[in-house]
Order: C-alpha cells, then structure tokens, then sequence
C-alpha cells in the first residue's frame, strides 16, 4: 500500500509500526457551530482510509477530537448569553448526528480538549524543562528556534518565516523571545473559561491540545497523522515540534491532508455567504449521497461542490443501490443450486476486485474504486435474470456489499419505517419534551433523522418529510 506523505513529498509504503495494527490521529472540528460541507471532507475521506486498512485486517486505533475550547466557542458563548460548555456540548452532539447520516464511524476515541487539560500542563512542563518553552507573564511560548527541524513538514525555512514575522506578531504577544515562538499557554482574559496552572489561570494553546491528546491515546509515536491541507502549517509544524521535543522520537511516520472542498468553484466562507452546513444537505439529500459525492474525487485533489454534481453523485448511488436491490428481488423465487457456468461467471468479478484495491492500494484512489464498483454493478446487472440461482446472486451481493463498504456506502436500505411508526415516535418526542427531558427528545430526532426523516417544528406543531 502506497501512500502520499506530506512530509517526504511523495508516495512511500506504508510500514505500521507495530505488525496489524496502525495508529491514526485525524484533527477534529472546533464545535461552534454545525459543521460545514468542507469539514465533512477530512471526515469521510480519513473514515474510508481507516476502512480500507480494515478491509486489510489491520486492527485501526482511531482518535479524532473535538476542540471545545476556543475563541470562536467563547464568541458565540457570549452572543447567545450560555456557557462555553453548553454551545460545545450542542455543537458536539450536532457533529455526531452529522456523522452518523454521512456513516462515518465514531472514532475509537474522540478525546474532548477540556477534559486533558492536566497532561497538556505537563506536557508543557517538559518542554519548559527542556529549555524548548518559557513563561512571560503568565503566558507559555514555545521556543521555535530551539527545535532544529522547525518546517520539515511545511518545507519552510526559519529564514523565510522571519522575512513574513510582522504577519505572525498577535496582539499581546510582544512580550515574546521571538516572533516565530507560538503560545502553548495563555492567560485567561474577564470571562473566559480558566484552568489553574504553574503560569497563571487560562488555558492551553490549539497546538499543544493535538499532541497530548495524541499522545495520551496512541503513544509517543504514531502511524498516521492527518487533517485538511490548511492545517500543514502552522498547525502540525508546531505539533511535531512539541512532540518530538517533548518526547524526543519522531512524531508521525505519515502525514496525509486533504485538499480543500469549494462551493461554485469558489472559496466557502462565511463572508462570501455561500457557507453550507452538513445539515442543510442533509434536508435535500440523503448523506449518503454528500459521501459518494466526496470519495468521486482524490483526496488530495480540490474537489468542486455543485448541485449538478450532487444529482450526478445521487443517480450514481441509486444505480449501486438499484444493482443491490435488483439482486435482492431475483434471491426472492432464486433455486438452490450454482452451476458451473454462475462459478465460472462469479469468477470474472475477481477483476473487479482487484481493481478496486489496486485503486485504494495507490494512496486511496477512491475516484478509480467507484469506477471499479460500477465495473461490478453492471456485471451484475447484465449477467443475472430470473434463472440464476441462490448461491450465485448472494455471492455477487456479498462481493458488491464487500467494496461498497470499505467506502461507507450502505447499499441495503433498512427497512422503511411506516408512517403510523414516524408518527409514533414523534409522539413520544412531545411527550419529552413536555417532560424536560430534552436529551430523549433529540436522541429522537437524530433517530428519524438516521432513518432519513426530518423533523421541522412550526406553530401548527411538528411536520414531518422523508429526505
Ligand atoms: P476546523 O474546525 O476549522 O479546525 O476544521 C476541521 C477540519 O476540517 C480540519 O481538518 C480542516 O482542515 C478541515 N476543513 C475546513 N474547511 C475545509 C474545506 N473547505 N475543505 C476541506 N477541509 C476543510
Ligand atoms: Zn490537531
């Protein structure tokens, strides 16, 4: 298996640390907010990574976290008059929600920042040991010169850096040894969330949060390291620098980004109002249709969002899912018995298999695995009728079920749930709600909503529409 590092700028073998078993850490999203169609991206792309290893026999310890400290929290904290932990706790369960329609597995462990401030106090403890951080009134900085390889991942050079210096000058910061040195500690300003520490009442820095949490989960040193390409610099500069001086081995072996998702072939931002959240698609389409649509691209290809490309990417899932059900239909009156022209037939989708994998093999070609599962679609469509046997449509389905899920593609749609069933539910919602237990009342809602029915409440009460 080949696949693309940032750090070495080319493809290289992959070679797990340790026989079996990889060890992967994704940076996860900072919950203020729903999450947009962009962080979606790193979510299904990395989700069909850790698939496929899977899919290998690899047994995959997955951590991805949640940043739930942070300004932006605090912003929109202050703006809707609640806590800080409230809007995370809101925004976290939204992204799980989100997750779950776009069938993204929860990782092994998705570690919360606020709940490790303690090893990132003595993570930053042992840098300041080690001559790597010092404190200026209350404020940890870590020491960018000291690290001697500061840029490998970046491919920056201090002195480039420098010429650039006034960019990297915060308010408040000026107090530093250095304009390339960045915070790992900061005190906490009137209002804001606090943790005690040696340096002063605040909290920890964005960088350090990754490497503790990292660290914590998976060890001093880990496989895979990966997040959107915007976070090679200085996110993960500065993560390897703290880690690998703090615990003296190199970090990742493999870094891997992905590139970035557009709207219109424009940049998605807020100020350019064309920002779409993962839950607005999911009112027009199933997620599983964002998902295909996502893995039609290399992940490290800039990948273009468009309605045209939506309805491409829906058609494309019905006729998988059709090829499926089609198989289904046909098991239904299907005799015992495979002949042996259905053995010689079946043996045919060997090529569609290793297509698939050659695919994946090469730094996770998704592009290339959908054609291949088209490949296989079309075989079963064109090679099966009412006379085929049992045994043969159900290998051709295990086959099909067998790739469709290593990219998180569910081709089996669960059973529909009938409407005095919805109705049913949305009932016992009421009644939660009435009752103030509003945590039974949205595990509801996330219910029907990963059963593709969507829940809109109006004046006249609670409507409801399949997606
Ligand atoms: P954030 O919450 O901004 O830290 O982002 C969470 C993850 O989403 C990071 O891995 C980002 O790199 C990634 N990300 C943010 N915006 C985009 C985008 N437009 N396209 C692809 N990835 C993105
Ligand atoms: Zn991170």
């Amino acid at each position: 298996m080949r696949l693309y590092n940032t750090m070495s700028k080319r493809k290289e073998e992959f070679i797990p640390l340790e026989e079996g078993k990889v060890r992967m850490y994704v940076c996860g999203p900072t919950v203020y907010n729903f999450i947009h169609i962009g962080n979606a991206r790193p979510m299904i792309v990395f989700d069909t990574v850790r698939r496929y290893f899977e899919y290998k026999g690899y047994d995959v310890n997955y951590v991805s976290n949640f940043t739930d400290v942070d300004d932006k929290i605090i912003k929109r904290a202050i703006e809707e008059g609640v806590s800080s932990e409230e809007i995370s706790k809101r925004y976290i369960a939204e992204c799980k929600k989100d997750m779950e329609g776009m069938n993204v597995k929860p990782a092994t462990t998705h570690p919360l920042a606020t709940e490790e401030i303690s090893g990132m106090i003595s993570m930053i403890r042992t840098l300041m040991e080690k001559g790597y951080a010092y404190e200026k009134n209350g404020t940890v900085y870590f020491r960018t010169r000291q690290f001697q390889d500061y840029g490998k991942l970046s491919h920056k050079n201090l002195d480039d850096l420098r010429s650039g210096e006034r960019s990297l000058l915060v308010t408040g910061e000026d107090e530093k040894e250095d304009p390339l040195d960045f915070v790992l500690w900061k005190p906490k300003k009137e209002g804001e969330p606090f943790w005690e520490s040696p340096w002063s009442e605040g909290r920890p820095g964005w960088h350090i949060e990754c490497s503790e949490m990292s660290k914590k989960y998976l060890g001093d040193q880990i496989d895979i390291h990966a997040g959107g390409e915007d976070l090679v610099f200085p996110h993960h500069e500065n993560e390897i620098a703290q880690s690998e001086a703090a615990n003296g081995k190199e970090f990742a072996k493999y870094w891997l980004h992905n590139a970035f998702l557009n709207i219109d072939n424009r940049k998605m931002s807020k100020s350019l109002g064309n920002f779409r959240t993962v839950r607005e698609i999911s009112e027009q389409y199933d997620l599983q249709v964002l998902r295909f649509f996502m893995l039609g691209a290399h992940y490290r290809s800039p990948l273009n969002f468009s309605a045209e490309l939506m309805e491409a990417s829906k058609n494309g899932l019905e006729r998988i899912v059709n090829a499926a059900e089609n198989l289904k239909f046909l098991m239904k009156n299907a005799e015992e018995g495979m002949t042996e022209e259905e053995e010689k037939a079946f043996s045919r989708t060997d090529e569609f298999v290793k297509a698939f994998e050659e695919a994946m093999e090469d730094d996770f070609n998704t592009a290339d695995a959908v054609a291949a599962v088209f490949d296989l679609v079309k075989f079963c469509n064109t090679n099966t009728d009412e006379k085929s046997s049992r045994g043969y449509l159900e290998r051709l389905l295990d086959v099909l079920k067998k790739l469709t899920d290593v990219l998180g593609i569910i081709v089996e749609k669960e059973e529909e749930l009938l409407d005095a069933e919805i109705e049913k539910l949305i009932e016992e919602r009421q009644a939660a709600r009435k009752a103030k237990n509003f945590a039974r009342a949205d595990e509801i809602r996330g219910e029907l909503l990963g059963k593709g029915i969507i829940l809109e409440d109006t004046r006249e009460g609670v409507k409801w529409k399949r997606a």
